[in-house]
């Protein structure tokens, strides 16, 4: 089982059933949904079947949906645009557009009041490039600078400009609300620019009183950059977004943005993921690149949670040989090369779950914590353990919102105070061959100042 964690979204190439339980087969821990494409009656038969796989697998699944933010993105085009280098098209103030009149679908009105003929419009991860070469007040005229494929609902990024956009639109309202329904486990936030941008959303959240359910800052805009303290402060977990990163900055600056974001992050005690193009390769090939695989090894050493596949599972033609690959990659790292960790923590409790840490891997001994809200366990993920280390926990919603975090393996275990909670944590593990004879095993828990307990047995 690796330790660093990996993310599938999900798309047309892996909803059904059968996909969803081989990509858990291969080591896949959460999901996610990008609410910019599809619609509720593909989302929620896509939900049901990941439960399915929950319980055929027997083990929790995270669930993840992504908001569309203050992104711009395409409406919807009848099929596919193809264009030549040089092709002239239009973007046309509509939800939906016409490829054979090569009328591209763009239904944000700020843009058309911003744009200015030698703007250069990227799309697809930056694989698209649009010259703007005439403005009107509903539609705009464009040369294609690049040979072009143009899909429906693609992110559209102009070089340089941003736009203030509201943060959510009357169909991110209702994609939350659908999501908090379906009991998801975290929200994405995509093209978050401030602190405040996250707390608006925890807001309207917490109004619901879905309390429990976290938020995801995707990292992908200029602002997110210049206000990352204060981005990652405010939100529960936090997404190196590298495909929209990489349309808002030169690609040469990704590497030392995600450096800067996964540091940042771990210092300020957030679980950070990092996603996009990991293995882009795989979306055609059934084999990743030389340079993919160091990419993702890369990402493991550098300390992040969890990885999250996007295009490669979404719409490649091989979604479960990625995650294998993955998963290979992830183990061999794991096994050769050392991780980042940043253990220079403040505070009590953080302090407490550090001596725990110090204590288990001193002796060699599996670590085993029962956490009732989940805070214990993310202070030990965060400080990546390097033995065994399993959680039990009696709420669902907790147990498959950690299984995402780095090396946390989730139990789900009834009991309604810590020390029968431990109790049968580790009576649950001897049951699963997890705990074998003559281990040594620490057993902790944490609920407030001055209310801890740790033990140390061995298994008999
Ligand atoms: P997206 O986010 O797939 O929602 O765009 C990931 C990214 O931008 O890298
Ligand atoms: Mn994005």
């Amino acid at each position: 089982m690796c330790r660093t964690k990996i993310i599938a979204s999900l798309g047309p190439s892996s909803s059904t059933l059968d996909t969803i339980l081989n990509l858990c087969r291969e080591g896949v821990v959460g999901f996610r949904i990008n609410f910019a494409h599809g619609d509720e009656s593909v989302w929620g038969p896509t939900v049901d079947n990941i439960l399915k796989v929950e319980g055929l697998i027997g083990r929790p699944l995270a669930l993840i949906g992504d908001l569309r933010g203050p992104s711009i993105r395409l409406g919807d085009l009848d099929q596919q645009l193809l264009l030549k280098k040089g092709e002239a098209a239009k973007l046309v103030l509509s939800d939906k557009g016409s490829a054979e009149k090569r009328e591209i679908p763009l239904p944000v009105k700020e843009v058309y009041d911003k744009l200015e003929v030698g703007d250069t419009i990227l799309m697809s991860d930056g694989r698209v490039r649009l010259k703007v070469t005439d403005v009107f007040r509903d539609h705009i005229e464009v040369t294609a600078l690049t040979d072009a494929v143009i899909s429906s609902r693609k992110a559209l990024v102009v070089a340089n400009k941003e736009f203030n956009l509201p943060l959510l639109r009357e169909k991110d309202l209702a994609d939350l609300n659908f999501a908090l329904r379906h009991n998801f486990n975290y929200i994405g936030l995509s093209y978050v620019r401030r602190g405040l941008d996250v707390k608006i959303v925890k807001d309207i959240i917490r109004r619901s009183g879905n309390d429990k359910v976290k938020i995801i800052a995707k990292i992908e805009t200029r602002s997110a950059v210049e206000n990352l303290d204060e981005v990652i402060e405010a939100s529960d977990a936090v997404l190196v977004a590298r495909g929209d990163l990489g349309m808002n900055f030169g690609l040469e600056e990704i590497p030392y943005l995600q450096k800067k974001i996964i540091r940042k992050s771990l210092e300020l005690g957030k679980p950070v993921i990092v996603a996009t193009q990991l293995l882009e390769s795989m979306i055609e090939n059934p084999v990743p690149t030389r340079a993919e695989v160091v990419d993702v090894s890369t990402a493991v050493s550098e300390g992040v949670d969890a990885l999250m596949l996007t295009g490669e599972t979404a719409v490649g033609k091989y979604p479960v040989e990625a995650v294998r690959w993955l998963r290979r990659v992830i183990e061999t790292t794991e096994e050769k090369l050392s991780i980042s960790k940043f253990r220079d923590v403040n505070g009590l409790n953080v302090r407490f779950a550090k001596g725990v840490t110090e204590l288990a891997e001193d002796i060699n001994a599996k670590l085993v914590v029962f956490s009732m809200f989940g805070n214990t366990a993310r202070m030990i993920a965060l400080l990546r353990p390097t033995v065994d280390f399993y959680v039990g926990t009696p709420d669902i919603h907790v147990a498959r919102s950690l299984v995402i975090l780095w090396g946390v393996r989730v139990y789900q275990v009834d009991a309604s105070d810590y020390d029968e909670g431990l109790e049968k944590t580790y009576e649950l593990l001897k049951s699963k061959d997890e705990l074998r004879l003559g281990d040594l095993v620490i057993l902790a828990y944490g609920l407030k100042d001055y209310e801890q307990a740790i033990k140390l047995r061995r298994v008999s």
